[in-house]
């Protein structure tokens, strides 16, 4: 079981992600090179990436489970602002570079917005862009997520995510998002019947990660919302069926669960839940009273 969860990229760089990610049990994460919703990004300290790998080592993290997410504000989709595009281009060339640098595989990234064009113009942009950026070798693979369809979001059906991948004249991956996938209209009871729709359209061998998530909302709800592992209206028992699915086995599960605590407004009372979501994982059972043993743990 492969299980982790989002981290932060501090000032420690890797280091500090991979430490953070120990403290949960985890044995893989996932982090962004700086803030999600911008793109100011540090150079690599190649002293502290020495020290992470180290690190890992020490813990048994096998660094090729360990995956980098895009921000999300960069948009591959919409070209109608060439210099916003372009942007976008060269900053995802040079995410691709950073993850090089520092040893990481996979590269989680939105594949876009449409925002005023038809969903047909803005796929044909992401594909281009995609083909562009991949002119250039890197060893990082780029995974697009499957999207919930809020607003203009594309690669929300099955069949534009086919579109992206068969398109794309280089290989690129998927990653699957539980929440993403409810919220777009996929019943993930029926989990199997769509895996078996993945594998005919695209192939199980391109996804390359799992954002394990709850949703907030009903199914197709179209509003990307995550919520707490069994806290949702996926719920504990259909989670755990993926995460233990043996067509998925050794593929890296990752939580982007809400930090929970007394009140949202209070930022120095939210706590992260990933220790106590990962125990639930691996203990296959349910923690009905999530809030009270987060707060006992960080209080004491
Ligand atoms: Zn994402
Ligand atoms: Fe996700
Ligand atoms: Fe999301």
């Amino acid at each position: 079981m492969i299980i982790g969860c989002h981290v932060s990229f501090g000032s420690e760089q890797l280091l500090g992600s991979a430490k953070e990610a120990v403290s949960y049990g985890a044995n893989t994460f996932m982090f962004y090179t700086g803030a999600p919703q911008n793109t100011i990004r540090k150079p690599i300290d190649c002293d502290l990436l020495a020290q992470a790998k180290n690190y890992l080592l020490e813990n048994q993290i096998d660094i090729k489970n360990v995956i980098c997410h895009a921000p999300y504000i960069i948009n591959l989709a919409n070209k109608k602002d060439a210099s916003k595009w372009d942007f976008s281009i060269q900053f995802l060339s040079q995410e691709l570079a950073r993850c090089d640098t520092l040893g990481i595989s996979y590269l989680v990234v939105h594949p876009g917005s449409a925002v005023g064009l038809t969903k047909e113009e803005a796929l044909q942009n992401i594909v281009d862009a995609l083909n562009l950026i991949l002119e250039k070798n890197y060893t990082c693979k780029i995974l697009l997520e499957t999207m919930a369809g809020k607003g203009t979001e594309c690669a929300s059906t099955l069949e534009e995510m086919a579109f992206l991948v068969k398109h794309t004249k280089k290989e690129v991956g998927v990653c699957l998002d539980t929440c993403h996938l409810h919220d777009s209209g996929v019943d993930l009871k029926e989990f199997d019947t769509y895996l078996e729709q993945f594998d005919q359209e695209i192939g199980l061998e391109h996804i390359g990660c799992i954002h394990i998530n709850d949703s907030k909302n009903i199914l197709a709800s179209h509003k990307d919302r995550h919520a707490n592992i069994g806290y949702g209206t996926i719920g504990f028992e259909t989670l755990l069926k993926i995460i233990y699915h043996e067509k998925l086995k050794g593929i890296p599960k990752i939580l982007e669960t809400p930090y929970i605590g007394e009140t949202w407004e209070d930022k120095n009372k939210v706590y992260p839940p990933y220790r106590f979501e990962i125990a639930m994982i691996r203990e296959r059972k349910f923690d009905d009273n999530l809030l009270e043993h987060i707060k006992a743990y960080y209080n004491k």
